[in-house]
């Protein structure tokens, strides 16, 4: 093998695969001046490239119609039409006759676009900002002459890694399914966007990987195991076998994990866990149901706005949310409401920010944009007629903001009544705990709201100052530092208090060393990506409560994250020994 490159696994799966680099960026453009015999040639070159690009626009489009639908495809109008416009075309030519190079041209007039789109004081021209790159990137890339990237020309069956320097929603809804088997990505780690999108899409990721994009040329063999981050450029065939045989022990602990799906998440001591289920599609929710979970503890709703050129409306939410409902009939089903924008999950149409760590982002963007809230809070009402629904409210920091909330909830619930449409109003409203502000003064909530659930990839970020999606900071991002183990604990015995309920919601529960940790602090509610159900449910099986709050109790008086780890895997470790469903060890953390 040439060399291996170790990242963070983002999505379990071991594949072998060609790298498909996609280096969706702009490229640096050489000044060049052309004589002016030249001209008319470099116009019709101009000219060319810009008919070409289109041609490959309309091939994207027709193909991401057929595979996500008309709303989807619209990105691809907008741009098109982009090429169109007389007005960039005679501003691109002007600058060509006067000896400027076609790209040089090309990239002048694009950049001038952009900062006035991004200046503009519509929402609707500013949220153009996103296409205007795209288009930008591609013409470029056709008159430099730069390898073709684009993901639409893949054969079927290619077995194509994609490697890119993070995934954009316009890349998102590209992906073809039937030819890319897996994804790569230099940016990222195990709690941004582009991770747990992989994991809904049930995808092998590895992200964090720095200089993936720089190292790899395209087309190289590569091995990618998404169970533990790694990606092997141009193995030989024997390690292949290697992995083909790592690949069918995974297989094999997976189909074992699967038979526990009708089993109860009950401890050795008898106390009964709720484990549920986070659903990010709802194509994944028949998937998740099949997991063996007692319904969805948290959906993320703003992956139905991934990559759209509009919002989707209210009709079209209805029909997801209810999809996720009737998968689950009639199990609990927990759906968030928007956590777009800031660092999140960044939204076209609206300045950039300062520091969008802290920014204009989920409830907050919600709260100053009632109609948009409130068309989501209706197609939840509806919804809500199809099982047990439950709305819950992300990035809640003070009481003032479920109230609005509440309000809008009510108003939704008015205008369904006075439309003559079915839905409910007796619809529990929780928050998400993901803040410090929230954990310290969450006894401020229990009185107006009807649950809890803490988000941990959150709570660890701005407890802990390390941004999420920073695969720089990734060695420092450690949910059992002191501080968020307290945090937790006081959530808890405030919910306890307040007698209302408590969940876990954020990766953490996910991992079966911290979720020990979590039955330890009190938590019975977890809720995990579809694909760690039966993991967590057999660590489950595995432990006493009794066991679980002695070892919580140490990693509590532990002094760092490290000790409190080494205390938990010791006394884990003890457990696996006498259980027999800890037959094979305990998986690496990720
Ligand atoms: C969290 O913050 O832990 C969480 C579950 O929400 P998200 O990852 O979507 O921010
Ligand atoms: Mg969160």
């Amino acid at each position: 093998m040439d060399r291996k490159i170790q990242g963070i696994p983002a999505s379990p799966g071991i594949v072998v695969g060609y790298v498909h680099l996609l280096r969706w960026e702009l490229p640096d453009v050489p000044q060049r001046i052309i004589p002016d015999d030249q001209v008319p040639a470099e116009l019709e070159r101009l000219d060319a490239a810009v008919a070409r690009a289109k041609e490959r626009l309309r091939h994207v489009r027709e193909r991401v119609e057929a595979s996500a639908g008309p709303e989807e495809a619209a990105i691809f109008d907008v741009q098109m039409s982009v090429l169109e416009d007389r007005e960039l075309t005679r501003g691109v030519h002007a600058l060509v006759r006067q000896n400027i190079a076609a790209e040089k041209a090309f990239d002048l007039v694009m950049l001038e676009w952009r900062t006035r789109f991004s200046r503009h004081s519509s929402p609707m021209l500013r949220e153009r900002v996103g296409d205007l790159t795209d288009v930008h990137i591609r013409v470029l890339s056709l008159l430099l002459g730069l390898p073709d990237h684009d993901p639409v020309e893949l054969p079927p069956g290619a077995k194509a890694v994609l490697v890119t320097h993070d995934l954009t929603p316009s890349i998102t809804v590209q992906l073809d399914r039937h030819s890319i088997v897996a994804i790569a990505t230099d940016a990222g780690t195990r709690t941004s966007h582009v991770a747990i999108l992989a994991r809904s899409l049930g995808l092998p990721a590895v992200v964090g990987l720095r200089t993936a994009t720089t190292e790899l040329a395209g087309g190289e063999r590569v091995v990618l195991d998404g169970s533990t981050g790694m990606l092997a450029i141009n193995p030989t065939d024997e390690e292949i076998e290697r992995y083909h045989e790592r690949q069918r022990e995974e297989e094999i602990a997976e189909a074992a994990l699967t038979e526990l799906a009708a089993l109860e998440a009950i401890t050795l001591d008898g106390v009964r866990v709720t484990l549920r289920a986070n659903v990010d599609l709802p194509d994944e929710a028949e998937a998740a149901a099949r997991s063996g979970a007692e319904g969805v503890g948290l959906m993320r709703t703003e992956f139905l706005v991934v990559g759209r050129a509009n919002m989707p409306d209210e009709e079209e939410q209805y029909r997801a949310y209810r999809r996720v409902m009737e998968a689950f009939a009639g199990k609990p089903v927990v759906i968030r409401t928007f956590d777009v924008g800031g660092d999140k999950l960044p939204m076209g149409g609206f300045p950039s920010e300062p520091n969008p760590f802290l920014g204009w982002r989920a409830i907050r963007m919600c709260l100053d944009q009632p109609e948009l809230f409130k068309t989501q809070l209706r197609a939840l009402l509806r919804a809500a007629v199809h099982g047990d629904l439950r709305i819950m409210l992300p990035l809640i920091v003070t009481l003032d903001e479920v109230l609005a909330a509440r309000k809008l909830l009510d108003e939704a619930g008015s205008e369904l009544r006075a439309a003559g449409v079915e839905h409910r109003i007796d619809v529990p409203l929780g928050v998400m705990i993901e803040t410090p502000a929230a954990a310290v003064a969450s006894d401020t909530l229990t009185h107006d709201v009807d649950f809890f659930s803490i988000g941990t990839n959150d709570l660890v970020q701005y407890t802990l100052a390390v941004d999420r999606g920073n695969a720089n900071l990734a060695p420092r991002f450690t949910p059992l530092h002191p501080a968020v183990l307290r945090l937790i604990k006081r959530t808890v015995e405030v919910a306890e208090l307040g007698d209302i309920d408590v969940a876990v919601c954020g990766e953490m529960a996910s991992q079966p060393l911290m979720a020990f940790a979590l039955i330890g602090l009190g938590v019975r509610q977890l809720s995990v990506a579809p694909r760690s159900v039966p993991l967590v449910k057999r660590i489950i099986r595995s432990v006493t409560v009794a066991h679980a709050k002695l070892a919580a109790s140490a990693a509590l008086r532990a002094l760092t994250a490290e000790q409190a780890r080494h205390e938990l895997a010791r006394r884990l470790d003890d457990t696996a020994q006498n259980s027999p469903y800890l037959y094979d060890g305990l998986p690496s953390e990720g």
